[in-house]
């Protein structure tokens, strides 16, 4: 699923610290697990967008999204240490609290999915929200198949596991679900990237339905995060959300990456589209490492399946959560993240490009506030992808104490995503770190 996994196999050369904790893990978790870099990290601690290893070694963040406003924001742990000092018990109870986030999250929607006309529910993981979202989908069209892109990740559960080729060739895709490529502009060099999209979309649902199978929907994280980080012309997603409407299909938008003010221009990915989603599924970023995730639905959409089916989901929207995630709006709004977000975003994608300038294996510079992709070539000419290299920078800027991955089908884009707090002089450090290790692989 990410490029940059290993067992530990691979990991040798080792301190007897990391060893002896990886063989550890190894001997006693289940055999899915991979870990990131050839030699482990071992992390102990973490303030705001800096994490600091076993040996006090510090890292600067440039990959982790849940701690979005930063790691151990004092806003949350004050936060969830006051609710968990008073009560945590579920949603069979009245609290106040879930519903005075509901009414503050929904503030955040487009009027279509806002107070009076949408719903939320609560759950505790980003594959929860897309189950249930899909679930959803189903009962409102009556439709069973739906649509993703050829390097999705939406989860981990049945349905959505589904839905994530992702996960690899050992994961089977759904029968009734169809893959499309997403809307990379780079790759495809399409002048329209939108109506490009739009006929793939089109054709899947024909495919679809042409073998018996009726359209329920198209799922999508409107950033593109683990098909390579395409956030693409702004307003490019609304042709296909209008053909899967056509089709009678809902649009369901997962938000679990692009969400709560990531993409700085909006506070949602989707709105950058300026399109409405008929449900959106919520995440990672939301609780700033405390599990919770969430779904907003219009009414009507809602319905369909609400009517039929109770939902209870033990954890999801208790009081601490919900405590958590209160923390997180607050603080975004009291901090200005979004607007820091597009600031400090733009500053180092104009720095990269620099970068560019200097290094002929960057093939390709992009992103919307502090979500980056930066794709690595064997040749500008040609784009011929080089995964080999990107997982070889990401070796390198660890040694340098940069933290971040890779994504893409070919695993040669860096996902520069760093938390929330990743400030200007952040910037330098980064692309510093970035050109040294271009430079000591001879690239
Ligand atoms: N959707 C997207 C776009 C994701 O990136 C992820 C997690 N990587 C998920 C859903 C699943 O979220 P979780 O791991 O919290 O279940």
């Amino acid at each position: 699923m990410d490029g940059n996994s290993f067992r530990a196999e691979h990991a040798d050369g080792l301190d007897a610290t990391t060893r002896a904790l990886t063989e550890r893990r190894d001997a006693v978790l289940g055999g899915s697990y991979r870990l990131f870099y050839r030699r482990p990290v071992h992390l102990v601690h973490g303030r705001g967008q800096y994490l600091w290893d076993a040996d006090g070694r510090r890292y600067l963040d440039v990959y982790n999204n849940v701690a979005s406003l930063g790691h151990c924001h004092p806003a949350v742990v004050e936060a969830v240490h006051r609710q968990m000092q008073e009560l945590n018990t579920h949603t069979r109870y009245l609290h106040r609290r879930i519903l005075d986030y509901t009414d503050d999250l929904l503030a955040t929607m487009p009027p279509e999915l806002g107070p009076g006309r949408a719903r939320a529910m609560y759950m505790c993981t980003g594959s929860e929200a897309n189950d249930l979202a899909l679930r959803v989908a189903r009962a409102v069209t009556g439709g069973e198949g739906f649509i993703a892109t050829t390097e999705a990740y939406h989860g981990t559960s049945e349905l959505t596991s589904g839905v994530s080729p992702a996960l690899g060739s050992g994961q089977p895709i759904a029968p009734t679900a169809r893959l499309v490529p997403a809307p990379d502009a780079y790759r495809t060099g399409a002048a329209d990237v939108g109506a490009w999209f739009a006929d793939r979309v089109r054709a899947a649902i024909a495919d679809m339905e042409s073998s018996g199978t009726r359209f329920a929907g198209l799922v999508a994280d409107s950033i593109f995060s683990s098909d390579g980080v395409l956030p693409g012309p702004a307003g490019y997603l609304a042709e296909a959300v209008d053909v899967v409407h056509r089709a009678g299909g809902v649009f369901i938008a997962d938000e679990v990456q692009p969400g709560f003010a990531r993409t700085g221009e909006e506070f949602w990915g989707f709105a950058r589209h300026g399109v409405v989603p008929d449900v959106v599924t919520l995440g990672k970023p939301m609780g700033n490492g405390v599990p919770v995730s969430g779904l907003v639905a219009r009414e009507e959409v809602l319905a369909a399946f609400s009517d039929r089916v109770p939902y209870f989901n033990t954890f999801g929207g208790n009081p601490v959560s919900m405590a958590a995630a209160q923390a997180v709006l607050t603080t975004i709004r009291a901090e200005g993240l979004q607007e820091h977000s597009l600031v400090v975003g733009s500053l180092l994608l104009a720095e990269l490009r620099v970068l560019a300038q200097r290094h002929e294996c960057v093939g390709d510079v992009r992103g919307a506030g502090l979500f980056t992709g930066l794709e690595l070539v064997r040749d500008r000419g040609t784009r011929e992808p080089d995964g080999p290299l990107a997982l070889e920078v990401l070796e390198e800027l660890r040694e340098r104490g940069v933290l971040t991955s890779v994504a893409g089908p070919h695993g040669n884009v860096l996902k520069l995503r760093p938390p929330l707090a990743f400030a200007r002089e952040d910037v330098g450090t980064l692309v510093t770190a970035l050109d040294d290790s271009l430079t000591a692989l001879g690239r």
